[in-house]
């Protein structure tokens, strides 16, 4: 009949529509499968020169400064440490941008281990105790009485995130202090389930209500003019935003302009 033969008819059609839409999938996978091979490979191709010009750099450094002890010269830095530097600035670049392309792709392998919460306030209280004098402020490591000595988590990826927060709280704070502390949600963040956060608290200038979203997209920074005097890709909260997501948890920000910042990341014990 008419009816029956429209329904064939429609049917073959939404077949074929099927068809194409699977080929075009395959055709993006294998696209998105190229993208993350290139990232990888082109990443490998930066890092394995820049890696020697920073070996070397090293070695220059340490000369250098032997020739200047000689000396007893100026302190202002050497020529191999000027290369050093920048040679490790660009290595963090890269590596952000791998990260980045990593999580996006999905490509991110997460490992599931106990991480233990003295050993990571330890750590880095130890890894932000020198900038942290350098510029004057105060530092303050706190874990509250009562909470698990551990949870399952991935370590490098929880130290990853922690150290972008504490580094952006160190860069944009100029005086005051700036505070980890590693909690219980408390009562108003209404979580249900068993949670543990991790605190970074700063006196520094803090962010404005309208650019508190934007802060955590790619490539973008709260002010183009600050940014520009403070440097930096705007990498970093993108991919610590992304990397706790992976470990099934999320980052908070509460913020004041010219008073302050903190940014919580939420973790679930297990
Ligand atoms: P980057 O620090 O490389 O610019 P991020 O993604 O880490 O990139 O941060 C994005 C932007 O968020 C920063 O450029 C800055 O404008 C703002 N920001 C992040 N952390 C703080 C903070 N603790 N205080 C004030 N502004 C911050």
């Amino acid at each position: 009949s008419y009816a029956n033969n429209l329904l064939q008819k429609q049917t073959e059609e939404l077949r074929m529509a099927k068809l194409a839409l699977e080929e075009r999938a395959e055709q993006l996978a294998m696209a998105s499968q190229y993208k993350s091979e290139f990232l990888a490979n082109m990443s490998h191709e930066l890092r394995t020169p820049l890696n020697s010009i920073i070996n070397l750099a090293q070695i220059l450094a340490e000369s250098e400064e032997g020739e200047d002890q000689g000396k007893g010269g100026d302190d202002s830095p050497n020529f191999g440490t000027i290369i050093y530097k920048s040679g490790q600035d660009l290595l963090g670049i890269i590596n952000d941008i791998l990260d980045l392309s990593k999580v996006e792709a999905g490509h991110m392998e997460i490992v599931r281990e106990p991480v233990g919460l003295r050993e990571m306030a330890d750590s880095l209280e130890m890894h932000f105790a020198h900038i942290a004098r350098q510029k004057n402020i105060r530092f303050e490591v706190r874990i509250e009485e009562g909470l698990p000595g551990t949870i399952v988590s991935d370590a490098q990826r929880v130290k990853q995130i922690m150290r972008n927060l504490l580094s952006n709280a160190f860069k944009f704070t100029h005086h005051g202090q700036v505070k980890l502390e590693i909690r219980k949600p408390s009562g108003d963040d209404g979580l249900p389930g068993e949670w543990i956060v991790f605190a970074v608290t700063d006196t520094g200038i803090g962010i404005p209500k309208s650019k508190q979203e934007a802060v955590f997209e790619a490539f973008r920074q709260a002010d183009g003019s600050i940014s520009r005097r403070y440097g930096g890709t705007g990498l970093g909260l993108s991919i610590s935003k992304n990397l706790a997501q992976l470990l099934g948890g999320h980052i908070r920000l509460q913020s004041q302009e010219g008073a302050g910042s903190t940014f919580s990341l939420y973790l679930p014990i297990t």
